[in-house]
């Protein structure tokens, strides 16, 4: 059987993926910004490069989480997409 991807849009580029393709993160109503998990509102961001290196990204995803995001946010988020990006490289 074959399942029907689920598609999601990149907050920056605007383009739809695969939502495995995409790193998700949540503003969930009790643990505050998630990544990959967590209820509440998402914005989901791609593995390109040209979009989680964005400059204005954090502009981006505070706008899409409406929610005033952290001055560490950044160093967490660039943590969590590379560490992402390396477990798809890997083909994990
Ligand atoms: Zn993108």
């Amino acid at each position: 059987m074959q399942q029907v991807p689920v598609m999601r849009m990149c907050i920056s580029c605007r383009k739809t993926y695969d939502r495995k393709d995409l790193l998700k993160i949540t503003k969930d109503h009790n643990e505050g910004i998630m990544f990959q998990k967590g209820m509440g509102r998402s914005a989901y961001i791609c593995n390109s490069e040209k979009c989680y290196s964005d400059s204005k990204i954090k502009k981006k995803l505070q706008k899409a989480l409406k929610t005033c995001l952290e001055p560490e946010f950044i160093e967490i988020f660039e943590k969590e997409i590379t560490s992402y990006n390396d477990h798809s490289n890997k083909g994990i």
